[in-house]
C-alpha cells in the first residue's frame, strides 16, 4: 500500500496534520518529517518495536545507532543519565540545532536506538514540523535520515517516497529540508570531547564553546581503521550505484585535473556525470554535469549535494566524478559526504604535481 503524505506548513504547521502524525508515533509507526538537516525518520524512541521498524524499513544494520530527537532541554533527564559540565554550554549556544551529543544513557532507553552502547545520541532539531511532532506526540523520537540505507539522505519528501513508499506509515511533506547535510556529532563522555561526524554545525564554531575537540579519523572521512566509536562511521555511504571518484586538492587543479579525468573516460565510450561548482561546472564536457553550487558558498553546496548525488545516480552513468572542495568550516562535513559517497577513491591534484596536473 502506498505511504501517506500530508503536505504541512513548515513555518506554521497545521494542527491537524501534527495531531495524526502523532498518534502514528504514539501507536509505534513510522513519520517521516522534515528537519533543519535532512528529513528524519522517526519513531517513538521508547518503543523497541516501534524503533525496529525503523531498521527494517531502511534495511540499516542493526549496530548503527539513532539519534534521539527532543523538543527541550528539560527532556533530557527522560533518556539520558549524566550531564557532562559542557552540555549545558553547547546547549544554550547550538539548540536547537543541528548538534547531537552523545552522552551516557538512561535506563528507559531501549538497546534498540543505542545498538548496546552505554552512550546515547540527542538534539533538538530547529524546526517547527520536527518541533511540534516531539511535543504533540509526548515522547523523545528516534530518527535517523529518512533514505535507503547507504543512499544520500533525503532533502526532499519526494526522495522519502523514493526510498521508502510503502515501507513508513506516514510522510509529512514540509518543502526543502534547511542546512542539506546532517547534524554534527560529538562526543561528549571522552576528554576533550571528539567529533565523530561533521555536519550543520563547524569544528570551528563547536571549539569556541567547547575548546579544543578531537576529531576522529572518520570524521575527515577516512575509512575505519580499527575499533570505530560511531559506528555509522564503518559503511560506505551517501553512494550512488555507479562508481564515484572524488577529485580532491587545490581549486584550479582539481578543475584541470578532472576536466581530462572526463576526457579520458568519455574517449574509452563511457557515460560520465560531474558533482560540480559553479566555477568548475564549464569545464567539463560530461554527459550530465549537476552544478551544487558556488565554490565560495559551502552552505549552498550542502543545500544541494544530496539532490545531485541522487539525480546523477538516476542518469545511468557509468563513472560519477565529485568535484572537492576546501575541508574547512562546513567545507569538512560536505568533505566527509563525498568521500564516502564515492567509497574512499580520492585522486589528489596538484599537491605534489603530476604531468596532468
Ligand atoms: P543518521 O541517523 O543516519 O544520521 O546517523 C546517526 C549518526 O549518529 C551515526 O553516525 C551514528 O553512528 C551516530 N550515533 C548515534 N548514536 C551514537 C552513540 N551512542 N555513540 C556514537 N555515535 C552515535
Ligand atoms: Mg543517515
Amino acid at each position: 500500500m502506498d505511504t501517506r503524505v500530508i503536505r504541512v506548513d513548515p513555518v506554521n504547521p497545521d494542527e491537524r496534520a501534527i495531531a495524526e502524525a502523532a498518534r502514528v508515533i504514539r501507536e509505534g509507526g513510522l513519520v517521516a518529517f522534515p528537519t533543519e538537516t535532512v528529513y528524519g525518520l522517526g519513531a517513538d524512541a521508547l518503543n523497541p518495536d516501534a524503533v525496529r521498524k525503523i531498521f527494517a524499513a531502511k534495511g540499516r544494520p542493526g549496530d548503527n545507532p539513532l539519534i534521539v530527537h527532543l523538543a527541550g532541554v528539560h527532556e533530557l533527564r527522560r533518556v539520558a543519565s549524566a550531564f557532562p559540565p559542557l552540555l549545558g554550554a553547547l546547549a544554550r549556544r547550538f539548540w536547537p540545532g543541528p548538534l547531537t551529543a552523545v552522552i551516557r544513557r538512561g535506563p528507559a532507553v531501549p538497546d534498540e536506538v543505542t545498538a548496546g552502547l552505554d552512550t546515547v545520541a540527542v538534539r533538538i532539531p530547529d524546526h517547527p514540523v520536527a518541533l511540534s511532532l516531539i511535543r504533540r506526540s509526548g515522547r523523545p523520537i528516534a530518527a535517523p535520515s529518512a533514505n535507503q540505507s547507504g543512499r544520500p539522505s533525503p532533502t526532499a519528501a519526494v526522495h522519502v517516497w523514493h526510498d521508502l513508499n510503502g515501507k513508513v506509515d506516514l510522510i509529512l511533506d514540509g518543502g526543502a529540508a534547511g542546512i542539506g547535510v546532517e547534524s554534527t556529532v560529538v562526543d561528549l563522555t571522552a576528554h576533550p570531547p571528539v567529533l565523530l561526524r561533521p555536519g550543520g554545525i563547524t569544528l570551528e564554531e563547536l571549539q569556541e564553546v567547547a575548546g579544543p575537540v578531537r576529531v576522529d579519523p572518520a570524521a575527515e572521512g577516512m575509512p575505519a581503521a580499527g575499533p570505530v566509536r560511531s559506528p555509522g562511521m564503518k559503511y560506505r555511504h551517501y553512494a550512488p550505484a555507479a562508481r564515484c571518484v572524488l577529485v580532491e586538492g587545490p581549486a584550479e587543479a582539481v578543475v584541470s585535473r578532472l576536466a581530462s579525468l572526463v576526457r579520458a573516460e568519455r574517449e574509452a565510450g563511457r557515460r560520465v556525470g560531474v558533482l560540480a561548482t559553479r566555477e568548475g561546472a564549464p569545464a567539463y564536457g560530461a554527459e550530465k554535469v549537476c552544478v551544487a553550487g558556488s565554490r565560495r558558498d559551502p552552505a549552498e553546496i550542502a543545500r544541494n549535494l544530496f539532490r545531485c548525488l541522487r539525480e546523477l545516480d538516476e542518469a545511468g552513468l557509468d563513472i560519477i566524478f565529485l568535484e572537492g572542495v576546501e575541508p574547512v568550516g562546513l567545507g569538512l562535513a560536505l568533505a566527509n559526504r563525498m568521500r564516502r559517497a564515492a567509497g574512499y577513491e580520492v585522486v589528489t591534484a596538484g599537491r605534489g604535481g603530476s604531468a596532468a596536473d
